[in-house]
């Protein structure tokens, strides 16, 4: 005889949007997950076997997320592989044939080590493995035998900057057909080492810059000490070598939302930077607690730049990028003029109906030089302040923008990207993510995937565990 069992009571108004595969945040075993909206906010909810349930918030902005599905832009194959499909995502990286985009963005992790120990880091970082030059020099060959002219590569860690052998392997990336050259850095070598610092500026590498605020007590909860001023001359001494930089802010839940729009403020007036970025503060590698239906998500920091009374940028403003999953990331770009404004091209041009995957395609009027401008924005390999950005005066060809000159240094991006943690983890973006780890075996592993499935500890381990200098590079099938 079967029980008659009390069903499990849900909240009113809840609607199962969709059905997807996540990971047990406890024992990172594959599981289904229910994505749900309720209350005008999204959550992914799931059981593990073992561990029981689990729910976190995903997007605090139901009507956004479910819309921005058609910003799915068809995804570009990889041009090959490196793993064959034999357990299923995410345990087959990478990139293996399912994967469905090629890669915008690579990161080399040449160290773990760190001159700073931050209470929040996703990368775990500090003692571990140091690459070797040839070690990247193969990471670096296999990342142009993937993609035949990749758009960016970048240098991070923990934190590249204290590697003894950083300078030699910029060298080594721009030696190759790879467009751009970024170092992803919490700044604090180049504000205390002047010496070392005329060596890397005369590479000229983009600089990621870790900066979370304006205030000491930012710094304090989220790296661990007071660093304004350290913050602040590593940027002065960026300005005088004339280095790109974007700032990147980890916004974490009542911390530093209040700084976000501060911070843009700050970077359209310091001669140095470029754009923002902000990423929600990802609870990966080592952090604190906390609750995960209160994490920060893309809608949440839109709404601190709103609050913002004199904000630049408006919630508005933001278009989602399209070659990855469309809610892992929103971006927009302004036109900086001579008397000191600042043009959010959105407002300027129907930006949205020409990412519009949908329908567009059959939209009478849609320029195809415009719409290829803006694919190159609206990119993971986006680069603000480069040659990349001159797409900026293709998209604005028809508009009455004065002194389309010098646009390195009028274009201005803030961009917005959340990645995946344990409780959100989902394979459908996964499986389109533009954004890779090189190995030293020759695999590039999904930076989300890398970060929670359980692959950076077994990189980390294995490397750890190899005698310095040895080298394996595998045999590589090519793309079916
Ligand atoms: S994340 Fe991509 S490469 Fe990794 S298993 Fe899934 S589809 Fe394959
Ligand atoms: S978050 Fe960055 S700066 Fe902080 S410990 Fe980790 S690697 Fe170092
Ligand atoms: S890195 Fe994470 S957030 Fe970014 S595109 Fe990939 S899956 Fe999405």
């Amino acid at each position: 005889m079967i029980p008659t069992l009390a069903p499990q009571p849900r909240p009113e108004g809840e609607i199962l949007h969709e059905l997807t595969r996540s990971i047990c945040p406890e024992c990172r075993a594959v599981i289904d997950a229910q994505v749900l909206l309720r209350d005008d906010q999204v959550y992914m909810r799931k059981r593990c076997e073992i561990h029981g349930w689990f729910e976190g918030l995903i997007y605090a902005d139901a009507r956004a997320y479910v819309e921005q599905a058609k910003y799915n832009k068809p995804g570009q194959a990889p041009k090959r592989i490196s793993t064959e499909v034999l357990k299923g995502c995410p345990l087959d990286c990478g990139i293996c044939p399912e994967h469905r985009q090629h890669t915008c963005l690579a990161l080399v992790e040449v160290n773990s080590a760190c001159n700073l120990d931050c209470p929040v880091c996703f990368a775990n970082a500090g003692a571990g493995f140091n690459l070797t030059v040839p070690e990247v020099e193969g990471m670096l060959d296999r990342f142009v035998e993937l993609e035949e002219h990749p758009e960016v590569v970048q240098f991070s860690g923990g934190e590249p900057t204290i590697h003894p052998d950083l300078l030699e392997m910029i060298e080594a990336a721009q030696q190759r057909d790879i467009s751009y050259v970024m170092v992803n850095t919490n700044g604090v070598r180049i504000a205390n080492d002047p010496a070392w610092f005329e060596r890397f500026a005369a590479l000229r590498p983009l600089i990621y810059l870790q900066f979370d605020g304006l205030t000491d007590k930012t710094y304090q909860v989220i790296r661990g000490e007071p660093l304004l001023e350290t913050k602040l001359r590593a940027l002065d001494r960026l300005a005088e070598a004339d280095l790109h930089v974007v700032l990147v802010a980890a916004i974490e839940r009542d911390v530093n939302e209040h700084e976000a729009g501060p911070i843009v403020e700050f970077g359209l007036g310091h001669p140095a930077v470029r754009g923002v970025m902000f990423q929600p503060v990802t609870h990966s590698g080592r952090h604190p607690d906390h609750d995960p239906l209160r994490r920060m998500t893309i809608p949440d920091v839109m709404r601190a730049l709103d609050a913002h009374p004199d904000g630049t940028f408006r919630s508005s403003d933001f278009v989602p990028i399209p070659c990855c999953s469309p809610t892992c990331s929103s971006v927009t770009y302004a036109y900086l003029g001579d008397e000191g404004e600042v043009i959010p091209l959105p407002r300027i041009l129907e930006v949205d109906q020409y990412l519009d995957y949908i329908t567009n395609r059959s939209v009478p009027g849609i320029d195809r030089d415009i719409l290829h401008a803006l694919e190159g924005l609206w990119s993971a390999g986006s680069v603000p302040g480069e040659a990349q950005s001159e797409a900026f005066v293709c998209a604005a060809c028809d508009l009455d923008l004065p002194a389309l000159t010098d646009l390195s240094r009028r274009i201005f991006m803030v961009q917005m990207r959340d990645f995946l943690d344990p409780w959100t983890f989902d394979v459908k973006k996964a499986m389109k993510c533009c954004i890779g780890i090189l190995q030293d075996d020759g695999r590039m592993i999904p930076f989300c995937t890398y970060n929670t499935v359980g692959y950076r500890e077994e990189t980390r381990a294995r490397l750890a565990a190899r005698r310095r200098g040895s080298r394996e590079i595998r045999v590589l099938e090519p793309a079916l």
